[in-house]
């Protein structure tokens, strides 16, 4: 059951251009993204950027096993850096972009710290239309709040989760390193969604992802 603020950052969202979905769980996440989301988009080609919270309502594996979607495996195992990174450029012209945020501010904003830039530049442009999952644990009160929580929880438990030699990765605090492993590099903030409509926020009751 989602509480007030996260009502709150809902409606926000709403005011910003944003279409936003209230999921009860992750399953229920899967059933408005491809009852609801996905025919009115009718996707030929989808992609996605790395997000746990994504992987978490199993709709990756849906449209990898879908004849009809050709499906840009951005992360596929096995597969040469090289090839991943030509992958995530072919993404950004997808019909349908999977991504999760690092934090949704009271104010209706999404804040993002990437390493590498593919699922940021996803989010701002090129994709027809950008799904964001993410679960209520995310929100803040605002954007500077959102920086503080990516600094001291998304950026320390990623760059373990992704073996990064960095100081963080054994500590669990930033250092603002200086780290070749660093994965903090670009910073987003959305104000709004610009066109009207083009991002949906699926918002999951409870916690989700980093
Ligand atoms: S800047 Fe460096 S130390 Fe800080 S969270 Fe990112 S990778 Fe870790």
């Amino acid at each position: 059951m989602f509480d007030k603020t996260a009502l709150d950052t809902l409606a926000a969202l709403s005011h910003n251009g944003f279409n936003v979905y209230q999921a009860a769980d992750p399953g229920h996440a899967a059933e408005i993204i491809l009852s609801e989301i996905t025919p009115a988009v009718a996707p030929r080609v989808v992609s996605y950027g790395d997000s746990l919270s994504v992987r978490e309502t199993g709709v990756l594996d849906v449209f990898r096993q879908d004849p009809g979607i050709e499906f840009i495996d951005t992360f596929e195992e096995g597969v040469d850096r090289g090839e991943l990174i030509e992958r995530r450029r072919r993404a950004l012209t997808c019909d349908l972009f999977f991504t999760g945020a690092n934090a949704l501010t009271g104010n209706g904003k999404l804040v993002n710290l990437d390493m590498v830039g593919n699922r940021v530049a996803g989010l701002i442009f090129g994709p027809r239309q950008v799904v964001v999952v993410a679960g209520a644990n995310k929100i803040v009160p605002d954007a500077n709040a959102g920086v503080r929580r990516i600094r001291e929880v998304a950026g320390p438990q990623n760059a373990a989760r992704h073996g990064a030699r960095t100081p963080c990765a054994k500590t669990g605090r930033c250092m603002d390193c200086k780290s070749p492993d660093r994965i903090c590099n670009v910073w987003t903030i959305t104000d709004k969604c610009w066109p009207k409509g083009r991002i949906h926020v699926v918002l999951v009751d409870g916690s989700l992802g980093l």
